[in-house]
């Protein structure tokens, strides 16, 4: 299973079958091996082996944020990271160290043997995320992936402060679960000689890796999802002729990793159906039982969190349309998403070409795709889901009590942007 690592839908729970509990270590020890990051900063694999398994364990046995989330997010990253972006071009000194032993295997695995014609060969300039990064950052994102939801108790941020969890007073209520996350993964790491794996590093380059991971880990929280993304919009947008990246800088360099750790974060719609709507399921339960427990303290039950009112499309649709398409499409418009040029074919992926721009060949925007035809999905579950179509799609008459609920969501819904990902 772990040969299909180069596969953006990685059957991710067939493998924590069979990996019975230590998936997230097996994974991060194959991606390292892999990018040959053990030799490059001689890290001791035992040391190495004996971490990842404490970090795994530490993960809990609860329906989403667990040690599989973990590696579905650090999976991501490596992916977004080493497989090639049609026309990604950058000059880099910094990227000397390139993983090697990835690179060479998909530059010839992708554009050798599937795409023969010679328009193809003319235009297929592929690039590499992972070389526009020194190695330490790149190294910084996948520990920050494996790390970055640890000791996650199946609670959104918002319920730790309303209870006044002690990590909500610790952490003075911002940014509770990342805070928590980084700090314990790190105390981990350092409680005993034989995990840490990061000893061969010099001082200067622990201390910056040591604040990469922790940039990348707080980045996940989503209340900083809008900052993140504008700031990165500010400066691909081509119409405020923004400066575009200048991968010298290390600003700039760690606003993609933020970028990349996030859209790993929320991949979920951009896989193929069955791997998001197991996702969807988990999360739906972990989302219940909040719920549950919010009953039982008397609270206020958080939206689409009642078990007895489910409204997972409308959760879906609406995580899609305002948080994950927007972010997919920047990303993309960015020029730093994995593609592949089909050749001969008029079909073009409609998401992201706002600018009606042509191409010589179409882009296959896999990962856009997903997300367009997932969304479509839901928007036909949510008619089925809000009663106004029934399962074989005959309306039928509305009750009073259904108008009234669904004045209550649109109050509830009033802060929600009102954009769908064919419109923004
Ligand atoms: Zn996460």
């Amino acid at each position: 299973l772990l040969d299909q690592v180069d596969d953006w839908n990685f059957p991710i729970f067939d493998l924590a079958e069979k990996c019975d509990g230590s998936i997230l270590s097996h994974l991060t020890y194959r991606l390292f091996e892999n990018t040959g990051l053990f030799d490059m900063f001689h890290i001791d694999r035992s040391r190495f082996i004996c971490y990842f398994r404490a970090l795994e364990n530490g993960y809990r046995n609860i329906p989403y944020h667990n040690r599989i989330h973990a590696s579905d997010v650090l999976h991501a990253c490596y992916y977004l990271t080493t497989q090639p972006i049609p026309g990604f071009d950058h000059y880099n000194s910094l990227a000397c160290k390139i993983p090697n032993k990835a690179k060479r295997d998909h530059v010839q695995g992708n554009m050798d043997d599937s795409h023969g014609s010679e328009s193809f060969k003319k235009e297929a300039d592929y690039g590499y995320l992972a070389t526009a990064l020194p190695a330490l950052e790149l190294v910084a994102l996948y520990i920050a992936a494996a790390m970055h939801d640890y000791d996650h108790p199946g609670r959104t941020n918002a319920f730790l402060v309303a209870t006044n969890a002690t990590q909500a007073i610790l952490y003075n209520d911002r940014s509770v679960l990342e805070s928590h996350h980084a700090a314990a993964a790190w105390q981990l790491l350092l409680s005993k000689p034989e995990y840490n794996f990061l000893s061969g590093l010099d001082a200067a380059e622990y201390r910056r890796l040591r604040f990469l991971i922790i940039e990348a880990i707080l980045a996940t929280d989503l209340k900083r999802h809008f900052d993140i993304l504008s700031v990165f919009n500010e400066k691909v947008s081509k119409e405020t002729s923004g400066s575009g990246f200048d991968w010298g800088l290390e600003s700039d360099r760690l606003l993609v990793v933020q970028m990349c750790i996030k859209l790993a974060d929320i991949n979920g719609p951009s896989k193929q159906r069955n791997l998001h709507e197991t996702w969807t399921d988990r999360i739906a339960k972990e989302f219940y039982e909040q719920g549950n427990e919010e009953k039982s303290l008397g609270m206020p039950v958080s939206p689409y969190m009642d078990c007895n009112y489910p409204r997972l499309a409308a959760l879906q649709e609406s995580f899609i349309s305002n948080l994950v398409a927007p972010l997919f499409r920047s990303y993309a418009d960015a020029g730093l998403m994995p593609n592949v040029w089909q050749p001969d074919s008029k079909e073009m992926g409609n998401m992201s070409n706002k600018g009606g721009d042509s191409q010589p060949n179409a882009l296959v925007k896999l990962l856009i795709n997903y997300i367009e035809e997932n969304y479509e999905y839901w928007v036909k579950r949510k008619e089925i889901e809000d009663g106004l179509v029934e399962p074989d799609g005959l309306e039928r008459s509305r009750s009073a009590t259904e108008d009234i609920i669904e004045e209550e969501e649109l109050l509830s819904k009033e802060n929600d942007i009102p954009s769908s990902p064919k419109e923004a």
